[in-house]
């Protein structure tokens, strides 16, 4: 999402706690650009804004080098970040369940977790890519993530840190991406649109700060 600043805080890929198990470089101190996070095979995977599938492969089930080593991939393609093209990569994928070219929204579901391609084991590899160079992921996210353990590599340089979310505003779901702000959701229906007005008088009665209905045909209908 957009802050009002223009600052961009990414929606986290997977629902959280999210468990960093390799950072900006690898625990050995090799590069690795891009951030690993703890996945079971099966685990959903979620966009990180609003995009376009800009490019999505699908492996060949033995070719563990070149693109291939990023098995079963997605990329999406967001709005420009001052200027520049800003993109995120979702890699060793089981399945996915968007096609090239779809318009996703943000915390939308791409396809599940795996271990495809050149894979030590199940987990969801990400990418932050802007002005086509490789960016840490963790400065894009908001601070609400574990390191699996204290070998976890997780910044480039001492000025790294994760982006801040600017409270809420009125009108405006707080923590709504999922981040540190606690959000929980309650999902109450299917209902008749009489017992949703009166749901929603009684969220407002409790003072619940953000009440939403969502119709099946509205933008559900296709
Ligand atoms: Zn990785």
């Amino acid at each position: 999402m957009r802050l009002k600043n223009g600052e961009v805080v990414l929606h986290w890929p997977l629902a959280g706690p999210v468990v960093v198990t390799a950072g900006w470089f690898y625990s050995d101190g090799s590069a690795h650009c891009a951030n690993d996070y703890r996945a079971a095979v099966g685990t959903p995977v979620y966009a990180a804004e609003d995009g376009v599938v800009d490019q999505l492969q699908y492996w060949d089930g033995t070719t563990k080098t070149g693109m291939q080593s990023y098995g079963t991939m997605l990329r999406l393609c967001h709005a420009a970040y001052k200027g520049g093209v800003l993109q995120t990569r979702y890699a060793h994928l089981q399945e996915v369940c968007v096609a090239k070219g779809a318009r996703v929204k943000e915390g939308q579901l791409l396809g599940y977790s795996g271990q495809s391609g050149n894979c030590y084991g199940a987990h969801l590899h990400f990418e932050v890519c802007w002005r086509g160079q490789r960016c840490n992921p963790l400065c894009w996210l908001d601070g609400a993530f574990t390191a699996a353990d204290g070998r976890v590599k997780l910044w480039g340089s001492s000025e790294e840190h994760s982006v801040a979310r600017e409270a809420a505003g009125e009108g405006e779901v707080p923590g709504a991406a999922g981040g540190a702000a606690g959000l929980q959701i309650c999902t109450v229906g299917p209902m008749s649109a009489g017992d949703a007005m009166r749901f929603m008088e009684l969220a407002a009665e409790l003072a619940v700060c953000y009440t939403s209905r969502y119709s099946e045909e509205g933008e559900n209908g296709r």
